[in-house]
Formats: structure tokens, C-alpha cells, sequence
């Protein structure tokens, strides 16, 4: 056997070390944070580059503009598969689930916008490409382009995007609302943020709010939760609950959560029966690895789908089936936070000490509701209110509007207390307001507006009309006009309350035959 010629093996010397000096995820493209070696984020036109660099090496990927944001960045949206689903129809007749990851949606908290750069790269080129055969993924790296190219939370006009999924103010949620969710109706939908705590590689939150569908939220936090944490656990990686710990006054800690407001992303998602995700990457990583955490959560729960794709499936369409077919007794109105009824073993870190300790405490990330009412037939409202109609149109929810005038019974609301925020909120005052119902029969003119609970949005359309929720028409000031302040001083911008005013809103607890039209 002939030697090997020494300039061969010097060759090969140098190729081997040239490798080993690589970073571990070298892959071509590079993102701009690993061309800098996490030294600093990956910037938009970077962002933009790296997209479709990736596209060009790959058939399994398509990008589009999805919109444009108030400062002119283009917001882009990435569908992969094999083929990638041309639209919602191609989606649903690949037969496979449809994943949906956003990230970035605070400006200041791109973990998840770094990750799923990554993560598209090697769904399109590397090593996962064998995934899409059995799911559709569909990914917008940064919700957020004008917030992460200016270190902000908010966008530029100071709109926190993950409490705008009811009323849709901003041209990113607006967009991610009407072109995608009701849309494609993601199976499992995920948003990935910087938050949690460490030691803990990442935090993870299903749908809260006690009024989503309890088997599709029980599948989130049984079996998906426990793939995931399998997943990460193959990468030397833990996972719990988001938020953190809390020290109680006697020393104890609980672990705590976050409200699940309607109008968070991962709570609307659920309300609308997706499996909604919230994963939160504690900031105290650095770069690189946070970027890690994020790619392999996402991963892992890509990998749940593509070996559980009929339960996926099917875990979704119960949950629609039974909205409308079998209902729950109530709606929500009111909640409270709540703990699994076992203690559980977390990791703390103490002030002053370097390394996290277990402790055993409360898990209290559940809630409770506190306050409901029966389940309606429907909601009808004033035909003046076609500013309501457009925003329900937003949510899929279908609106009809009465030919003839009908007779029916049906129960007021009539305000108890009513009250508005003297600080501005998502550019909003915001009103809060607890009501009683007044039965009673009412002749509804023609033009009045009607909302039937029997489909798949009712959760939502219970949240917006109901008024005493956290989300409600009134909270979000669409009923401001119809409202007054105690003694009749009228209008916004200080305490309300006297009781006796009615809304120009009814519950229908039960059928009414109606001669009413579908409007768009
Ligand atoms: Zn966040």
C-alpha cells in the first residue's frame, strides 16, 4: 500500500482543523448573528437575505411579503413542505398538520426570531428536510421587524402586538389575523418569546383561559408538554411552566404565571380551538444558546406532530365539533389563578447564591373562573354598530342581519358599575364594566345585527360581548358612544357607574326562527 504523500495528509490536517474551529451549527447560508459568532442579532436586511439565500437551495420552501409595517420593513412568512402548501385547501388535503411558529413579537426578545431562523434552514436544507413528508410548517421569524430594529418592546407607535389579537390595530397582527390564523387554521400554533426563568432552557404555556375547550388544553399540557420535554432532554435541556417562582411573605415559593388575556396571541389561538404554545427562553442565556433552546423546543414539538399526526388531528377537530354540537353550560366571565392540586419539585435561584436550588412548592399556572352565565342561542346587536360587525368579520365569526323584525325573548344588560382607565393603554382608555342581565320580550328591528354561538369562534364572540370579561366591545371602547358617565355627564375619560343604563346589546338564550342574511 503506497504511502500517503505528506502534502495529502498536511491537506487533510488543515481541513480537520478548519472544521473543528467551526461553530457546531456552521451551515451555509449563516445567519447574520452566526456570521458575528452571536456577537450581536441577526438585522433585518440580513434576515431578509438569509430567507431567501435558503430558498434558492431548497424546493421545500416558499417566502411572501405577508405586509408592511408603519416604518416600511417588510414582515415576511416562510411555508415549508413537500411541496410546501400552495394555500389553506393544500394544507388540508396533505392530510398532514399544519404547524405555525411566530417569533419576535416584542422587539427586545428575538430568541425565537434567531431559532427559527435556524430551524427554516434546516427544515428547507439539512437535516430535518425528512419532517415535511409528514407535516407543513409554517414560519414568521419576527412579528416585530420595527421593534427589533429599534430595541423596543412595542412597534412604533407603541402598540405591545401580543395584546392586539381582539381588536387587530396593527398592519403585523392585522395581517398574521385575517391571512393566516382564519385562514390556513393552524393546528398547533406557537409563539416564542425571552422570558421564564432560568435554570430552565425554556418556559412553556398552553391556552389559560378556563374557558378553551378542556381536552384540547389538557392535550397541550399532557402529552405535548411531555414530548417536548423527552426532546430537549436528549439535548441536555430542561423545561417547566412559564413563568417563575414567587417568594411567599412565610419563604415558601410557588410557582407563578402570567394572565391569559383574549388578547395575547397563544390565549386567542386556543379560544379559536388551535393548540396554541407559548415558549419563553430565559434572557440570562447567552445568544447562541438561546437560539438553541429555541430551534430544538420548536423541533421537538415538530417532531410530536409528525409522530402524532392523527392524534393531532383529531384532538382539533373534537374540539371544533364539540363547540358547536355540544357546548359547555357556560360562558366565562371572570377568573382567578389556581394551583395543580399536588406540589411539585422547581428550580429557584436564591438571592445572592450562584447556583439554582430545587425546591418543592405550588404549581399555580391554572385558572379558575369565578364568575359565568348560561351559554346563549345567540347575540344580537343595533344595526348603528357596523364597526362591531367589521371587527367580527376579522375573527371569522359570521355575522347575519335581520330582513324582518322579529319578536323575541331576550336579556339586557344592564350596567351595574362602569369605570375608565385614565391611562393610556394600547392607545386606548380602556372601560371596565360589571353588568346584570334584564329578561324581557323585544321587538328587533330589521338591519339588527345577529351572532349565532353555534360556531367555531363562539369563545371569542363570548368574550366580546359578554361585557364583564377582560376583553370585551366595551373594555376596547366600541360602545364608548352609548355609554355615560354618572350623572348623565356622558362620555369617557373618568369614572362612570350609576346604574340603569342598557346596552344596545342582547343575549338570545334560546332558538328564535329569524328571516335574516349572511353579511361580509
Ligand atoms: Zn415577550
Amino acid at each position: 500500500m503506497p504511502r500517503t504523500p505528506a502534502i495529502t495528509r498536511t491537506a487533510v490536517y488543515a481541513i480537520s482543523a478548519l472544521i473543528a474551529a467551526l461553530p457546531a451549527r456552521a451551515q451555509t447560508p449563516m445567519t447574520g448573528a452566526e456570521q458575528a459568532a452571536f456577537d450581536r442579532h441577526t438585522s433585518h436586511a440580513e434576515l431578509m437575505s438569509f430567507l431567501y439565500d435558503v430558498q434558492a437551495r431548497s424546493d421545500h420552501m416558499r417566502v411572501e411579503e405577508l405586509t408592511v409595517t408603519n416604518e416600511g420593513r417588510v414582515m415576511p412568512i416562510v411555508y415549508l413542505g413537500a411541496p410546501p402548501p400552495s394555500n389553506p385547501g393544500a394544507a388540508w388535503f396533505s392530510g398532514r398538520p399544519t404547524l405555525f411558529f411566530t417569533g419576535n413579537v416584542h422587539g427586545n426578545e428575538r430568541a425565537g426570531r434567531e431559532g427559527s431562523l435556524q430551524l427554516i434552514r434546516e427544515l428547507a436544507t439539512g437535516e430535518l428536510q425528512t419532517l415535511l413528508d409528514r407535516v407543513n410548517v409554517l414560519i414568521v421569524p419576527t412579528l416585530n421587524p420595527d421593534g427589533a430594529e429599534n430595541r423596543s418592546r412595542s412597534n412604533s407607535l407603541g402598540y405591545d402586538m401580543n395584546r392586539d389579537f381582539i381588536v387587530a390595530e396593527t398592519p403585523e397582527i392585522t395581517a398574521v389575523l385575517e391571512k393566516i390564523l382564519t385562514q390556513w387554521w393552524p393546528d398547533i400554533y406557537v409563539d416564542v418569546h425571552n422570558g421564564g426563568s432560568w435554570p430552565y432552557n425554556v418556559t412553556y404555556q398552553a391556552t389559560l383561559h378556563p374557558s378553551a375547550d378542556s381536552q384540547l388544553v389538557a392535550f397541550a399540557r399532557g402529552p405535548m408538554y411531555d414530548a417536548v420535554t423527552r426532546h430537549l432532554a436528549t439535548h441536555d435541556m430542561i423545561m417547566y411552566w412559564y413563568s417563575g417562582p414567587r417568594r411567599l411573605d412565610s419563604g415558601e415559593y410557588v410557582w407563578a404565571t402570567t394572565e391569559p388575556w383574549a388578547r395575547k396571541q397563544h390565549t386567542y389561538g386556543g379560544l379559536q380551538n388551535m393548540l396554541t404554545l407559548l415558549f419563553e427562553i430565559p434572557g440570562n442565556w447567552t445568544l447562541a444558546q438561546q437560539a438553541d433552546n429555541a430551534r430544538e423546543t420548536m423541533e421537538g414539538l415538530i417532531r410530536f406532530a409528525a409522530d402524532n399526526a392523527t392524534d393531532v388531528r383529531s384532538i382539533i377537530t373534537g374540539a371544533r365539533r364539540r363547540t358547536v354540537d355540544a357546548p359547555p353550560a357556560n360562558v366565562v366571565l371572570q377568573i382567578e389563578s389556581a394551583a395543580y392540586p399536588q406540589p411539585e419539585q422547581f428550580f429557584v435561584r436564591q438571592q445572592g447564591q450562584a447556583e439554582p436550588v430545587l425546591v418543592t412548592g405550588q404549581n399555580r399556572t391554572l385558572y379558575r373562573p369565578t364568575a359565568t352565565r348560561p351559554w346563549p342561542w345567540a347575540y344580537a346587536f343595533d344595526r348603528n354598530l357596523q364597526k362591531v360587525a367589521d371587527l367580527l368579520h376579522r375573527h371569522a365569526i359570521q355575522v347575519e342581519q335581520l330582513r324582518e323584525p322579529v319578536t323575541a325573548n331576550v336579556e339586557q344588560f344592564r350596567i351595574i358599575s362602569l369605570e375608565w382607565d385614565t391611562q393610556p393603554y394600547q392607545n386606548h382608555l380602556n372601560a371596565s364594566a360589571t353588568t346584570e342581565l334584564v329578561p324581557g320580550s323585544v321587538e328587533l328591528p330589521a338591519g339588527t345585527y345577529i351572532v349565532r354561538m353555534s360556531q367555531n369562534a363562539a369563545r371569542v364572540i363570548a368574550q366580546l360581548f359578554e361585557p364583564d370579561t377582560d376583553d370585551s366591545l366595551v373594555v376596547w371602547n366600541f360602545l364608548d358612544h352609548e355609554l355615560r358617565a354618572p350623572g348623565g355627564r356622558g362620555g369617557r375619560g373618568g369614572r362612570g357607574g350609576d346604574g340603569g343604563q342598557r346596552l344596545p346589546i342582547y343575549r338570545l338564550p334560546r332558538p328564535v326562527g329569524l328571516q335574516a342574511t349572511i353579511v361580509r
